[in-house]
């Protein structure tokens, strides 16, 4: 499959896990952008609400109930992928919210200013990191949350921290 058409297939994949607007207003909501059809399902096994399910079967895509979920995180850093992420568009607020998993070392501090990348890894732009959150519950994987501009939540995923 030529890489243009893979990335069109992607971008149709990550579309249907988008929630409608009217409940990415509501306040965060996780984002499951995992599109490979393998036997896993840690994601369902940690959400508190019931809200991921895999009706197609464990070698399926997870599907989130958006309803049900409430933001919490916990199903971040249960993914092995990397492949889920809470985004907060709360309606009002004039930054957008989102939680990545993170696995590289030194940590982003609170506060740190960082560069916020898109999914090829390019840039997007500045980012504060407002929480830092690692502990045993959420393995190695820790979960950084960042500030960014809103028309950038649906695109910002990971982080680079500046160079010091
Ligand atoms: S963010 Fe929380 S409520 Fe939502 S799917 Fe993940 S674990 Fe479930
Ligand atoms: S845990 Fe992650 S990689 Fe595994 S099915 Fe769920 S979203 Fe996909």
């Amino acid at each position: 499959m030529s890489n243009k058409k893979g990335n069109i297939l992607q971008a149709q994949e990550l579309a249907k896990q988008i929630p409608a607007v009217e409940r990415l207003k509501k306040g965060p909501v996780a984002i499951i952008e995992c599109i490979e059809e393998i036997p896993c399902n840690p994601c369902v096994e940690s959400c508190p609400q019931g809200a991921i399910s895999m009706p197609g079967g464990l070698n399926a895509v997870p599907i989130l109930d958006w309803e049900k979920c409430t933001g919490c995180g916990l199903c971040i850093s249960a993914c092995p992928g990397l492949a889920i992420f809470v985004v907060d568009l709360t309606e009002g607020r004039e930054q957008a919210r989102v939680a990545l998993p993170y696995e590289f070392i030194p940590l982003p501090q609170k506060g740190e200013r960082v560069v916020a990348l898109d999914r090829q890894g390019n840039e997007l732009g500045p980012a504060e990191v407002l929480r830092v959150q690692q502990g045993k519950r959420l393995d190695r994987t820790c979960i950084i949350t960042i500030a960014v501009p809103r028309e950038w939540a649906l695109a910002a995923r990971n982080i680079r921290r500046a160079e010091r």
